[in-house]
């Protein structure tokens, strides 16, 4: 609430935005978190770059756009970009899409530099022009991770920006992505003033890094687990900012992600072969059976089939998955991955399968709908991160009632409690990040499914009651946005 009485206006500035243009985490919660927002009484409106490829799915989706007489203009580089605003309205949300030659590159360039990078920058100071095209002036930017980072530095440090006043959040999804280039020319073609480039701002040995830019320059910081804040303040995973983050700690808080629970609910989920509930869990059978053919095994296999759907990086701890291959293989379960990322990766478990066809699978790619019939399917769900700053696919998982296996780090801490602590729990933990530690609770998972069908129930209850809305959450960032308009 504003100090007038009226809602408070905030507008999201994301890169990624389900389910036009996700990649991963942020992408869901860019999707989902603006609908909760609304219905907990904030004016929430969401801008995004229309990527190749976005605006032809929101026509397929049947979503009605009109494009607002106004374009928005940004200097960058001594010339004037400019963007076509499309205006759509998604469960209650208005969004606007900017369509410019600007967005027509990779939405995560492999390589950041000059070039690639001024997308990211261009996209920011139009979010910041926004208000003049469509007369809706927010009272709160909220930005999301380094690719819409520069639109705090920009109010703080932009020759004409810095005058224009306005509060921002920095909403960190992952801190190990920071956006990191070399200054020239990006900071005299951005229009950012010299003097923001020091080691207390943008600086980072050397280089420009936009994230630790939009912590320093941000009215607020806020992340996406209260264990990953206070991990990021300390932790390694935050290649070299936890010192930046232990200081300015004092406007650092943690808010763990909600789910779209109507999206994610096998009850009505149509990608899937059979729904099911807590109450009728019938249909889950069909949907494992469905998987296994699809994975080539026997589908009346009632071996536990695990599951990992993610992201083939580093931090997602895949390595001990194909260094633990014979030991999965041992346990006379089936592992099916879902994902695609780093080639060491992507062979590490090729070759596993290889070596282990008869219990391993690899779905190479990004596959939504077999994402689906993956939480559907599978008995247990396998997510053995080195860090974790909130995670998705654990609470997901649990809505269709697949038992996670997690390591206790970040967001995986604050949402999955081992079931063999003495007041029980929703998965089975583990701490030490190595094949051991993973197969210590990958055994004892596989042995419960095995040997005690009952107690699997439960937990796989357990799971499936568990309040993942964004009602919670949605207040508490509410609360925020209320304490920064005070
Ligand atoms: P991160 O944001 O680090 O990628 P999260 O667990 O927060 O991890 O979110 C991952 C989201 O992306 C989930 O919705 C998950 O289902 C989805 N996802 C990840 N990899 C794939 C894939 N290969 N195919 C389909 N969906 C995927």
């Amino acid at each position: 609430m504003t100090k007038s009485g009226s809602a408070v206006k905030v507008l999201f500035v994301t890169t990624e935005l389900a389910p036009f243009s996700k990649v991963g985490g942020l992408g869901d919660v860019a999707g989902s978190l603006p609908k909760a927002l609304r219905q907990a009484g904030v004016d929430v409106r969401v801008v995004t770059p229309a990527w190749p490829g976005v605006l032809e799915r929101v026509a397929a989706l049947g979503i009605k756009t009109t494009t607002v007489k106004t374009k928005v203009y940004a200097a960058y580089d001594w010339r004037i970009h400019s963007a076509n605003v499309i205006k759509a309205t998604v469960d209650g949300v208005t969004i606007y899409f900017l369509n410019s030659e600007d967005y027509s590159g990779s939405q995560y360039p492999s390589q950041l530099n000059f070039w690639s990078a001024s997308p990211f920058a261009v996209f920011c100071m139009q979010a910041l022009e926004l208000k003049d095209a469509i007369d809706w002036e927010p009272d709160i930017y909220h930005c999301h991770d380094w690719t819409s980072a520069f639109l705090p530095c920009a109010l703080a440090w932009h020759r004409h920006y810095r005058q224009t006043g306005g509060k921002s959040i920095m909403t960190l999804h992952n801190v190990a992505y920071q956006g990191i280039l070399e200054p020239s020319p990006f900071l005299e073609a951005s229009g950012l003033e010299p003097w923001s480039f020091n080691s207390s701002t943008m600086e980072f040995y050397g280089q420009v890094n936009l994230l630790k830019g939009g912590i320093v320059a941000a009215t607020a910081v806020t992340t996406v687990s209260p264990t990953y804040a206070n991990e990021i303040q300390t932790y390694e995973s935050t290649r070299e900012l936890s010192g930046i983050l232990y200081q300015q700690r004092s406007k650092l808080r943690g808010i763990i992600n909600g789910l779209d629970v109507k999206f994610w609910d096998p009850n009505g989920d149509k990608a899937i072969p059979a729904k099911f509930s807590a109450k009728d869990l019938k249909g889950k059978a069909a949907c494992k059976k469905a998987l296994l053919e699809r994975a080539g095994f026997d589908p009346k296999s009632d071996a536990p089939v695990i599951v990992c759907v993610s992201r083939l990086v580093e931090q997602k701890g895949f390595d001990m998955v194909f260094n633990g291959a014979a030991q999965i293989a041992e346990t006379g379960a089936k592992l099916l991955i879902l994902g695609s990322g780093n080639d060491w990766i992507e062979n590490g478990i090729i070759q596993a399968s290889e070596t282990y066809p008869q219990s391993i699978k690899l779905f190479k790619g990004y596959d939504e709908p077999l994402s689906h019939l993956m939480y559907a399917g599978g008995d247990i769900f396998l997510m053995p991160s080195v860090f974790e700053p909130c995670g998705l696919s654990q609470m997901i998982s649990m809505r269709y009632g697949t038992v996670p296996v997690v390591r206790e780090v970040g967001g995986l801490r604050d949402t999955v409690f081992d079931v063999d602590r003495p007041e029980g729990g929703n998965g089975f933990t583990f701490q030490t990040c190595d094949v051991d530690g993973m197969m210590w609770a990958l055994r004892r998972a596989v042995d419960r499914y095995n040997n005690n069908k009952a107690q699997w129930k439960e937990i796989m209850l357990e799971g499936m009651h568990e309040d993942f809305t964004w009602d919670k959450s949605a207040g508490l960032y509410k609360n925020l946005y209320d304490e920064l308009m005070q």
